[in-house]
C-alpha cells in the first residue's frame, strides 16, 4: 500500500450525480493505481437537507458502478464533538474568537461596504474583543492576514489568492453546530488525505481551507479541482439536459462500464484511445493529465460505448441485466426461449438494454397484432403461399441451428421463384409483429421449430380473414 489516500465526500442531498460520479472515479482511479487508500466521507452536517434516502441513492449509484472504497462511509454527523474540540483549540491559542455581532450588525456593514465600493468583508469588530459575554455569538477563525494564500493545483496549476480577500470564516454557529470548510479540514486532516479531488467548484473554499490547516498545524494535501460537466448548450449539466443520475442511467438500459468508459474520457486523454476496460484506466489513468476547460456530456457518444460493450459483452451477464428490463415490460421468460440465445440475436444492433429489451418481447409473446402496412406491400395470395410452404417445410425439416434454417429459405425461395425479401418480411411480421427483426435463421433457431410455425399458422389465419 502506497501513502496516497483521497476520498469522495459526497453531500447527502440527492442521488448520485454523473458528475459526482466522475469525481468518485477519478478518486477510485488514482487509489486502485497507486495502491493507496479510497475513503467514503458522507457530509451530512446539513441536517435540514441530508437524508437516509439519498445516502443510500449514493452507495448505490457507487456500488452499481463498482467504485470500491476501502475505508467508511463516515458521516460528519458522528464527529460534532471532533469539531468542538478543534474550534475550543483554535480559541485557547487564540487563533478564533468569539463575534457577537447580531446579523442585523453585520447586514448593516455589508450594506455599507457595497455603498462605498468595498468587498463585503468581516470588518473584525470582536477580533480583539476582551469581555466573553454570555450573549449569543459564533466562532470566527482569525485568518491570517497579508500575503497570499497559494496552492499548485494538480490540475488547474498554481493558484494564488490575496489573503486581505478572506475573511474571519465563521467556524462555529451560534448553535454551536461547526460549519462546513472547517469540518472538512479536520475530516481530512485525521483521515490523513493526501490528495483532495474534488469539484472545481469548491477552489475558492481551498484558501481558507488551507489557512485552516496552518493553524492547526496540519500539513496541508495536494488539491486536484476537476472541471464541470456542461450540458451540450455549454450551461452546467442539469435535469433540464436529460438525465444526470447515474441510477437513470442503469435503468436507461446502459452498462457500468460503458459509463465509466464515458466518464473517465470526459476530461482525460489518452492518446486517441477510446474504450478503456477497468484495468486500462487504472493502468493509464494520471490526474496530471485530466484538462483544465470543461467538457461537454455528449450522450451520442455515450451511447456508441455502451452498443459498443453489449455487442462484446458477455451474453450470460446481459441475460441477467436485461431481467429487469423485461420485468418492466411484464414480460415473463418462463417456458419461452433461453435468454442467452436471445440475448446473442440481439446484442449486436442494441444501444441500450431498454432496446433490447424492447425487441426481446416477441421472443416471449407472440404478436397480438401485426404491422398492417408493411403486411400490404405483399399481395394477399402470396402472403398466404409463403406461410403455408414456409410452415410445411419447417415442420419437416431435420434443420436445427440458424445457418440451416438460412439454407432452407434459400431454397425455398429457389424452388418457388421468390426473392429472399418476399420470404424473409411476412416471416418476420409473422413472428415478431414487425419488420425489425433479427435474421430469419436466428429467429427460427431461437424460438423453436413448434413455435415458429403455430405463429406463422396463426399468422395465415389472420391474412385469410382479411
Ligand atoms: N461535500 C462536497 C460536495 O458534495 C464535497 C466537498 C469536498 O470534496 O471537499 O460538493
Amino acid at each position: 500500500m502506497s501513502e496516497l489516500r483521497v476520498r469522495f465526500a459526497p453531500s447527502p442531498t440527492g442521488y448520485l450525480h454523473v458528475g459526482g460520479a466522475r469525481t468518485a472515479l477519478f478518486n477510485w482511479l488514482l487509489a486502485r493505481k497507486q495502491g493507496g487508500t479510497f475513503i467514503l466521507r458522507i457530509e451530512d452536517t446539513d441536517v435540514e437537507r441530508s437524508t437516509q434516502e439519498s445516502v443510500d441513492a449514493i452507495l448505490q449509484g457507487m456500488r452499481w458502478l463498482g467504485l470500491d472504497w476501502d475505508e467508511g462511509p463516515f458521516y460528519q454527523s458522528d464527529s460534532f464533538e471532533l469539531y468542538k474540540e478543534y474550534v475550543q483549540k483554535l480559541l485557547n491559542d487564540g487563533k478564533a474568537y468569539r463575534c457577537y455581532c447580531t446579523s442585523g450588525e453585520l447586514d448593516k456593514k455589508r450594506e455599507l461596504a457595497m455603498q462605498e465600493g468595498r468587498k463585503p468583508k468581516y470588518d473584525g469588530t470582536c477580533r480583539e474583543r476582551l469581555d466573553q459575554s454570555d450573549a449569543p455569538y459564533v466562532v470566527r477563525f482569525r485568518a491570517p492576514q497579508g500575503g497570499e494564500v497559494a496552492f499548485d493545483d494538480l490540475i488547474k496549476g498554481r493558484i494564488a489568492f490575496p489573503a486581505e480577500e478572506l475573511d474571519d470564516l465563521i467556524i462555529q454557529r451560534t448553535d454551536g453546530t461547526p460549519t462546513y470548510n472547517f469540518c472538512v479540514v479536520i475530516d481530512d486532516a485525521s483521515m490523513r488525505i493526501t490528495t483532495v479531488i474534488r469539484g472545481d467548484d469548491h477552489v475558492n473554499n481551498t484558501p481558507r481551507q488551507i489557512q485552516l490547516y496552518q493553524a492547526l498545524g496540519f500539513p496541508v494535501p495536494q488539491f486536484a479541482h476537476v472541471p464541470m460537466i456542461l450540458g451540450s448548450d455549454k450551461a452546467r449539466l442539469s435535469k433540464r439536459h436529460g438525465a444526470t443520475s447515474v441510477i437513470a442511467y442503469r435503468d436507461m438500459g446502459f452498462l457500468p462500464e460503458a459509463l465509466m468508459n464515458y466518464l473517465v474520457r470526459l476530461g482525460w486523454s489518452h492518446g486517441d484511445d477510446e474504450i478503456f476496460s477497468r484495468d486500462e484506466m487504472v493502468q493509464k489513468f494520471d490526474i496530471n493529465n485530466v484538462g483544465r476547460s470543461a467538457s461537454v456530456f455528449n450522450t451520442e457518444k455515450l451511447l456508441w460505448l455502451n452498443a459498443h460493450y453489449i455487442k462484446t459483452g458477455d451474453t450470460e451477464r446481459l441475460a441477467d441485466l436485461l431481467l429487469p428490463h423485461l420485468s418492466k415490460r411484464e414480460v415473463t421468460t418462463l417456458g419461452g426461449p433461453d435468454l442467452i440465445l436471445v440475448v446473442k440475436t440481439l446484442q449486436e444492433r442494441a444501444q441500450t438494454l431498454e432496446e433490447m429489451a424492447d425487441r426481446a418481447v416477441f421472443y416471449y409473446n407472440a404478436p397480438q397484432i401485426y404491422d398492417e402496412a408493411a403486411l400490404a406491400k405483399f399481395e394477399k395470395e402470396h402472403l398466404l403461399a409463403v406461410f403455408e410452404t414456409v410452415a410445411e417445410q419447417l415442420s419437416a425439416t431435420t434443420a436445427a441451428d440458424a445457418a440451416g434454417f438460412d439454407a432452407l429459405f434459400k431454397e425455398i425461395c429457389i424452388e418457388k421463384g421468390w426473392k429472399m425479401p418476399q420470404v424473409g418480411q411476412p416471416v418476420r411480421i409473422a413472428l415478431s409483429g414487425g419488420t425489425q427483426a433479427p435474421g430469419i435463421g436466428e429467429i427460427v433457431a431461437t424460438l423453436g421449430v413448434t413455435e415458429t410455425v403455430s405463429r406463422i399458422r396463426m399468422a395465415g389465419v389472420f391474412v385469410a380473414g382479411k
